[in-house]
């Protein structure tokens, strides 16, 4: 079997999703599951209608008309819709009662996913019967009881054991059966069934889940792009698209702003050896990247880097502590504040007595800052971005540093750190500087900005 991943823009309109008809058709033979994003904007529309019901008065109401009438016109482009129709008008009239109780306070994290659950839900009702129009064989499968995840909501972990049965048990015999299930990506439910979501963007990591449950052939992300590309094309117009590239080289490049996968891609598909291809649901025709486990990965041109990506909206938070100098045991008190918070840090830099490191999230920010401040001096640089210099040719790339510093100079660089990977080169610049390093990194490695 295989698994075909729609994101947002692959099923945005009536056009995208007959694309998707074409596409699964042609796959028909390998026994393809189809893992379908909502509609491009509806997950961002659902969290704006939330925020909107916290408010009081209608306006979610409108919010949600608006977001059911944009279902029900792609349907009209296809016959035997209705009942899924049907099921979207019924699922908003129960949504709307919600939201209508929720005026005057904050949504909790656990209502939130359930809000935003719908946006898949609805899409994949869409999807399986344009599909089933199509003359596909598909049907509709409800991927809660099957994403079993602890109940961190807004950033779910599946219970990886407990899917890989339901997976073979629910997924299984339906493949089997030469049916083509179609389910949603970055919603789960607790064992209780409570729904939960697995974080923006998790629709590629519920594909790549499931694959590697049903043991399939490849996981295809199909998407609005090439594939992966040296640089974000939006940033970078003269990017070029990677024939290949390792799972490690995937993860570094989707951890530091490469949005084409979700970072934890990769995870489940390692160990079984399951190659992720990226494709672009307008050009169906293109190659696009094979994402696989592989040492031998050829080079673009003489290029030791692969590919160059940035993530803004970083904070930077250091701390200088004369009495780290030869001591052990500061490091733990460091990072148990930040667990005791639970925030996330991506990139650390340290010298004999000062550590600087990078959030991404600040909610916890002044928590985490006063804590900290009883370690030593501590100060705070908002507004940064990262930028991650990726491939695995940095390995054995003397004179690498100097090629990378001399292309962005003048710029003011902090936070320099490479991995033991050795695989990347990352630093923090100023944010508004970001897109600028990039095409001048672009340029240095790949001749063109
Ligand atoms: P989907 O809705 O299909 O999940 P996303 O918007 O999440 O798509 O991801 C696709 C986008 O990722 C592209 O439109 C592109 O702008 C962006 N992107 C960022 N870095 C890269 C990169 N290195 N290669 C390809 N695309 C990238
Ligand atoms: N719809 C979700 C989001 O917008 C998940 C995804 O598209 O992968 O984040
Ligand atoms: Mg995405």
């Amino acid at each position: 079997m295989i698994v075909c991943k729609f994101g947002g823009t692959s099923v945005q309109d009536a056009a995208a999703i007959a694309r998707l008809v074409e596409i699964v058709g042609t796959r028909a033979a390998e026994q393809p599951l189809v893992v379908v994003s909502a509609l491009a904007g509806v997950t961002d529309g659902l969290l704006r209608l939330a925020r909107a019901a916290e408010l009081g008065g209608s306006s979610h109401r409108d919010r949600l008309d608006a977001i059911v009438a944009r279902h029900e016109e792609v349907a009209g482009a296809f016959p035997g819709t209705g009942e899924a129709v049907e099921a979207i008008r019924a699922e908003a009239r129960v949504l709307a009662r919600e939201l209508d109780a929720v005026a005057g306070r904050r949504v909790t994290p656990c209502e939130m996913d359930a809000v935003l659950s719908h946006g898949e839900l609805w899409s994949s009702r869409l999807v399986a019967a344009a599909l089933a129009a199509g003359g596909v064989p598909a049907r509709w499968v409800d991927v809660r009881p099957v994403m079993v995840t602890d109940d961190r909501f807004g950033r779910a972990t599946p219970y990886v054991q407990v899917l890989n049965a339901r997976a073979r048990e629910c997924l299984g015999p339906l493949l089997a059966g030469g049916v083509v299930p179609v389910t949603q990506g970055y919603i789960g439910a607790t064992a209780t069934g409570v729904p939960t979501t697995l974080g923006r963007g998790g629709s590629d990591f519920t594909a790549a889940l499931l694959g590697a449950a049903l043991r399939a052939r490849r996981v295809e992300i199909w998407t609005d792009v090439d594939g992966l590309m040296t640089a974000d094309p939006r940033i970078v117009p003269s990017a070029r698209t990677l024939a290949v590239a390792s799972y490690e080289e995937a993860a570094e490049l989707a951890t530091f702003g490469a949005r084409v996968l979700h970072p934890a891609t990769a995870v489940p598909l390692v160990r079984e050896n399951i190659p992720i291809v990226v494709l672009n649901s307008t050009r169906p025709d293109r190659p696009g990247t094979v994402i696989e486990s592989s040492a031998e990965l050829e080079r673009l041109g003489d290029s030791p880097v692969r590919s160059i990506s940035w993530k803004r909206g970083i904070t930077v938070i250091n701390i200088r502590a004369p009495r780290m100098l030869g001591a052990y045991g500061f490091l733990r008190q460091l990072f148990e504040v930040f667990e005791r918070h639970e925030v996330v840090v991506d990139v650390l830099a340290s010298s004999e007595v000062s550590v600087s490191l990078t959030i991404e999230d600040p909610s916890h920010l002044s928590l985490v800052r006063r804590e900290l401040e009883e370690l030593g001096e501590v100060w705070v640089d908002e507004h940064r971005a990262i930028v991650a210099v990726v491939g695995i040719g940095l390995k054995h790339e003397p004179g690498l540093a100097a090629r990378v510093f001399g292309a962005v100079t003048p710029t003011c660089i902090e936070v320099i750190s490479q991995g033991a990977s050795a695989i990347n080169m990352t630093f923090v610049v100023k944010e508004e500087d970001g897109p600028d390093v990039v095409r001048r990194l672009h340029r240095e490695f790949f001749g063109t900005c």
